[in-house]
């Protein structure tokens, strides 16, 4: 298998540390609002490649943490008149209602900032021990990142200048490229912890490398884990901090393979909160289905920046409308057989560093052959059996296609247009029976100009909802 090590900034081969154990650690969201699409991509692109080692027979462990002390967190809470634990708790909750829409498979391990204090006073101990951090007379400590000579090497930021993420913060610094570790209690936050520090909060870099040592890191390795994988926008400084105080503290390097998966842009800039272009997964969720918005965010390759686009969904919910009249096609049957050639070829491309447009146009090839063996002979069981392995085989690597095919088309359509739809077919039925054709085809026109399409099956009736572009 092929990825893009965006440190060395070509695709190499991936070679897990431990034959078929792959280790994946992700940078989760901070937890003071809701989620939105840049968010949603990245925890796709990540579910992607964990379904993808999976198929190539990795036992893959996943960690993917929810920041829960942050400025931004006390700023909420401030702002807002609510507990820090119940700002928290409710976009940790929103966050996990958007992943489970979107049929993001669970992560082994969800650890959170405020549950392992521990680990962070641990790495923080062993780098002032090593005189590889240091205290200022506020009690606040840094990170001395001149003792780390390949600090800027992750994200390839060779000069000094590149290597500012922040300036001023603190005029006690031995040098301005240090960034904290702990910030000591300051009477104008709300928040602080207990630590062998003296009262305070761990600085955001730290706990991503702490929580990786206590979960997942293998202890005597050359790399603490197989894959580090987050946003573009956490390559520097996040990235290129936790990657340094890991390497500092454990004398020895984070991750094997770093991987970013690009950004979502509305009208071609970065879609984020300041800029009030946000777009929230839960809102994108009241106008398109998750499994449709699923397959947009899918449908571009990970790393080429993706431009929000009402058309593009459309597009995509057409695409996922053919899988699924194959998969109405062929219900019914059970499928013992597989289609060993459409298996290969699709997860072969896929292991090109996920290369998806590959992939989805093998996708649709497969679509239209096996509509087109039918259509020469409906009742050929074994295209039945092999295009419903293909079906599932689809619906266990990108999940998607796992719906039934007859709520699929009635995604949309609200409970009360339903009993009318259903009423309709009957009188139609009726019309039909009297042979009174122009009564039954008038009812299926009104019917069709509401989107609504009806199909007589060997089972009845049954009718799709098409969102029309
Ligand atoms: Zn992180």
């Amino acid at each position: 298998m092929l990825i893009y090590d965006s440190v060395k900034k070509e695709k190499v081969e991936f070679i897990s540390i431990k034959q078929n154990i792959a280790k994946i650690y992700l940078c989760g969201p901070t937890v003071y609002d809701n989620a939105h699409l840049g968010h949603a991509r990245s925890a796709i692109t990540f579910d992607l490649l964990h379904r993808v080692l999976t198929k190539n027979n990795y036992e893959v462990i996943f960690v993917r943490n929810f920041t829960d002390i942050d400025d931004k967190i006390i700023k909420k809470s401030k702002e807002t008149n609510k507990s820090i634990d119940e700002i928290t708790s409710t976009y940790i909750n929103s966050y996990l209602n958007d992943m489970s829409a979107l049929n993001i498979l669970k992560p082994s391990l969800e650890p959170r900032a405020t549950q392992n204090l521990e680990a962070m006073f641990k790495m923080v101990q062993t780098l002032l021990n090593e005189n590889k951090a240091y205290k200022t007379s506020n009690n606040d400590i840094y990170m001395r990142v001149k003792k780390d000579p390949k600090y800027g090497t992750l994200s390839n930021r060779q000069n000094l200048e590149s290597q500012i993420s922040r300036i001023g913060e603190n005029e006690q610094k031995e040098d301005i490229r240090d960034f904290a570790l702990w910030k000591a209690f300051d009477s104008k936050d709300d928040i602080a912890y207990n630590s062998p520090f003296g009262r305070g909060r761990p600085g955001w870099h730290l706990e991503c490398s702490a929580m990786i040592e206590e979960h997942l890191a293998y202890k005597d390795e050359e790399f603490s884990i197989d894959i580090h994988a987050g946003g573009a926008d956490l390559f520097f400084p996040h990235h290129e901090n936790e990657a340094s105080q890991s390497r500092c503290a454990n004398n020895r390097e984070l991750a094997k393979y770093w991987i970013h998966n690009g950004f979502v842009t509305i009208d071609g800039e970065k879609m984020s909160k300041s800029l009030g272009n946000s777009f929230f997964i839960k809102d994108a969720l009241k106008i398109y289905d998750g499994e449709v918005l699923r397959y947009y965010l899918l449908s571009l390759h990970y790393r080429t920046p993706l431009n929000f686009s009402h058309e593009d969904i459309l597009n995509s919910k057409k695409r996922l409308d053919r899988l699924y009249r194959l998969k109405k096609r062929v219900s019914g049957v059970e499928s013992h057989l597989i289609d060993t050639n459409f298996r290969d070829n699709f997860l072969n491309a896929l292991n090109d560093d996920l290369n998806i447009s590959i992939a989805l146009s093998i996708l649709d090839s497969m679509l239209s052959q096996y509509n087109e063996l039918l259509d020469k002979n409906p009742k050929d069981m074994q295209s039945k059996q092999l295009a419903l392995s293909n079906i599932i085989f689809i619906n266990e690597i990108l999940g998607i296609g796992e719906k039934d095919p007859i709520e699929y088309f009635h995604i949309g359509v609200d409970d009360e247009t339903k009993a009318y739809i259903e009423a309709k077919i009957k009188e139609r039925q009726e019309a039909k029976n009297k042979k009174d054709y122009a009564l039954s085809d008038s009812i299926r026109d009104e019917l069709k100009s509401k989107n609504i399409h009806l199909m007589d099956t060997k089972d009845g009736v049954i009718w799709e909802y098409i969102t029309e572009i």
